[in-house]
């Protein structure tokens, strides 16, 4: 920029070229000529050339000043949005730090709904004018009808509401009976309330309240843990957090799991505060994300609800962060770049200096230490809200239940069904696995089903008629004979699934209204509603669900659950196993009697001495975390120390395990840095793609992500191959 701008602003950057972030996984860096007319601040969007073609990118900074100015290439336009703020480009460089990426595909995640930055095109609206044509149809009739008595309207709606063709709207604008006005972009979202009535706290809910209320109220940055059972109140004891913030004219931001199926929650949001939050997930439609990203970026969308990539958008007055369920496994992603939204709204909360609220009734081994280390609050909701009694939690014996084979429920778990439904009240039976059976197999001759792509065996959906791979998509037809040996009906189905649970429940309880709950059951947010409010409304007796029916809702009628395979997610055995499963089970259990009627929880088992096992039916929960982090402790596992999970994978099985084995060998070594393996991964071949992994184990005062980022920092990829660091892995496969 050039002496005499009238730009005084004090971020203004201020020279003539400047380094411009694109959202590119590597090399993202690059300088930028400013021309004469031009004005940018660090953090405008802007459009530049980059090998022929036309890229968005953030300005970031003064330039590097590693190209000669004669070869430079100028900035080609500035998007007319207010500038990514100092704190999220700060951000942007964390994530990138911590995850060992490149601030680039960071920045990536922020600039996923790019055309959000463009002015919004007008909509346009037909409304009534000037005189009725000489030739009037009934089309054109019902169209003035339509105009006549109300508002202008889209010409999507009129098409809709009067059953016309657009050239009918066309013919009268042309006969100048019907004109076009402009809309406001789009339409004002309305606001939530806070002073709109809540439901009067209990003491403990009340105190809890008022601790966060007031952090609100002073603001500054605190991470506070809220436990409490499920059904304990802790959504009504954030929710006055969330009214707290916006009667200080602050932004709001939910973080939820399942966020697709959380219509529940959409619905309690709105009857509490008048008006739907902002939702922000991947099956948001793009015009939707589009609308939502700029009211998040000019404050208008007051309270957003999201699943993690909400984390990543620019919120220009942020108040408060709420993370629900903070345990959950889904804050983790594992592509591309591998964050947990939890942490990185901690993260977040620190350098936009906010309130941060972590919650659970199954808080993570992180965040329990956390909070026993005085890094975070801790606020406990002792009780079910109302008086509400936990459950009565027993295991079954699955090795003397006398169940018969090739069945799954055991007499007692079926007595207590019939038990519930006799009195009118509803069950639900949870197992983890959606389809027919796991596992098909060949009578004659052994030969399983697995995938081409992935080392995995294929899961027989009888619904659709296919065995299908849960991890790579493919499917085909349940041959009439075995691929292998040709024999007819030699085909078997190994294990339950739900829908194979669906037959026997039908078979014990014949008159008993059953659905299966599963994500090829929910063919979207609006169908997963639907069975939700059938299940409220008591149409359906009995819901048989995957963990998708495990998450917060609340059926006060629900008094059994049965958990057909409560050992299933403890098979892997890895690191989290335990805690997982520990996680889910006393979620799962935490749906039966959340109201007067007391619940009764069945776990069916093959260990019931197992300690997650004997924890839930005990109830000792404080026993069992105490284990759990002596366990942790003394290998020095997270929390108490670090990992970080190398993949490789490629489609060349030899170039992989070779690039593995030499990068072991240059492997981070010494005082408190280990790195262990190469090995190939439990799911060796996935989509096609070979893959090997390695694991970095350190003390917690190594710097094990400089030591990362030396170690691969020569290594080239070659063809295929792919490299992904994972800090904190939350998977092993
Ligand atoms: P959690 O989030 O801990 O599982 P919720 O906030 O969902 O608990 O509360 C469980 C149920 O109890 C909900 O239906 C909620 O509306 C109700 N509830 C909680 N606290 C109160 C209260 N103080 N007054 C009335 N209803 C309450
Ligand atoms: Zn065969
Ligand atoms: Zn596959």
């Amino acid at each position: 920029m050039r002496a005499g701008d009238a730009i005084t602003r004090p971020d203004d950057v201020g020279s003539e070229s400047v380094s411009v972030l694109l959202p590119l996984p590597i090399h993202a860096l690059y300088d930028y000529l400013v021309p004469e007319d031009v004005h940018v601040f660090p953090g405008s969007y802007v459009m530049v050339p980059l090998g022929g073609r036309s890229v968005l990118g953030v300005v970031w900074g003064a330039p590097l000043g590693d190209v000669a100015p004669e070869k430079m290439k100028a900035i080609l336009e500035v998007k007319p949005a207010p500038p990514l703020s100092a704190v999220m480009r700060d951000f942007v460089e964390w994530v990138a730090r911590y995850t060992v990426n490149s601030p680039g595909a960071v920045l990536r995640m922020v600039l996923r709904v790019s055309e959000a930055l463009d002015p919004p095109r007008p909509r346009l609206a037909y409304r009534r004018a000037g005189d009725l044509p000489p030739r009037m149809t009934p089309a054109r009739q019902r169209v003035v009808d339509l105009l006549d008595d109300g508002p202008p309207l889209e010409k999507a709606d009129i098409v809709r509401e009067a059953g016309v063709g657009s050239s009918v709207i066309k013919g009268l604008v042309d006969a100048g009976t019907v004109e076009i006005v402009e809309l406001p972009a789009a339409p004002r979202l309305a606001l939530p309330d806070p002073d709109a009535q809540g439901p009067v706290l209990s003491d403990d809910q009340a105190v809890a309240a008022d601790d966060l209320t007031a952090q609100v109220k002073t603001g500054g940055f605190a991470t506070t843990l809220l436990e409490g059972v499920t059904g304990s109140g802790k959504t009504e004891v954030y929710f006055e957090a969330v009214a707290e913030a916006l009667r200080h004219d602050k932004q709001v931001l939910v973080l939820l799991p399942e966020i697709a199926l959380s219509a529940q929650f959409l619905r309690r949001f709105a009857e509490r505060f008048g008006a739907e939050p902002v939702v922000w997930h991947s099956d948001v439609p793009r015009k939707k994300r589009r609308d939502a990203w700029r009211a998040v970026s000019d404050g208008s969308a007051r309270v957003v609800v999201g699943a993690r990539s909400a984390l990543f958008l620019p919120f220009a007055k942020l108040g408060l962060i709420v993370v629900d369920e903070e345990h959950d496994g889904s804050f983790k992603q594992e592509d591309g770049v591998c964050y947990n939204a939890r942490d990185m709204a901690v993260v977040r909360g620190r350098l936009e200096d906010l309130p941060v609220i972590l919650c659970s009734a199954t808080p993570s081994m992180e965040t329990l230490v956390n909070v026993e280390l005085g890094r975070y609050g801790g606020l406990t909701l002792a009780e079910r809200h109302g008086g509400a009694a936990l459950p009565d939690v027993a295991a079954v014996d699955m090795r003397s239940a006398g169940t018969a084979r090739g069945h799954w429920l055991s007499p007692p778990l079926v007595d207590a069904i019939q038990t519930a439904l006799d009195a009118g009240e509803q069950g639900l039976l949870f197992l983890n696995r959606r389809g027919y059976a796991p596992l098909t197999l060949c009578r004659t001759c052994g030969h399983r089903f697995a995938c081409p792509n992935c080392s995995a065996w294929l899961v027989e959906h009888r619904h659709f008629g296919r065995l299908q791979c849960h991890h790579c998509g493919f499917s085909g037809p349940v041959p009439e004979s075995c691929p292998a040996c040709g024999s007819t009906d030699s085909l078997v189905a190994c294990g339950p699934g739900v829908e194979r649970l669906l037959e026997e429940v039908e078979q014990c309880f014949p008159d008993c209204r059953t659905e299966v709950m599963s994500s090829d059951t929910l063919a979207g947010p609006d169908v997963a509603q639907e069975l939700i409010a059938r299940f409220e409304a008591r149409e359906i007796d009995l819901l048989i669900g995957t963990q998708v029916a495990a998450k917060g809702h609340h059926f006060p009628m629900l008094t059994v659950v049965g958990v057909i395979d409560a050992d299933l997610g403890l098979e892997g055995g890895d690191l989290r196993a335990m805690e997982r499963t520990w996680q889910l089970l006393h979620q799962v259990a935490g749906r039966a009697g959340r109201a007067e009627h007391p619940g009764r929880v069945l776990l069916q088992t093959y260990d019931p001495e197992n300690p997650v096992l004997a924890a839930l039916v005990s109830g000792d929960r404080d026993g069992f975390l105490g284990y759990l982090k002596e366990q942790r402790r003394a290998a020095g596992m997270p929390p108490f120390g670090r990992l970080a999970g190398i993949i490789l994978s490629g489609t060349r099985e030899g170039d992989v395990r070779d690039l593995a084995r030499e990068l072991a060998r240059h492997g981070p070594r010494g005082d408190g840095i280990q790195t262990l393996g190469p090995a190939p991964a439990p799911l060796s071949l996935l989509r096609g793609r070979y893959r090997w992994r390695l694991l970095v184990h350190a003390r917690r005062d190594v710097d094990l992500q400089g030591a990362i980022r030396a170690w691969l920092k020569p290594v080239k990829l070659r063809g295929t191959m792919r490299l992904q660091v994972d800090i904190d892995p939350y998977s092993f496969l």
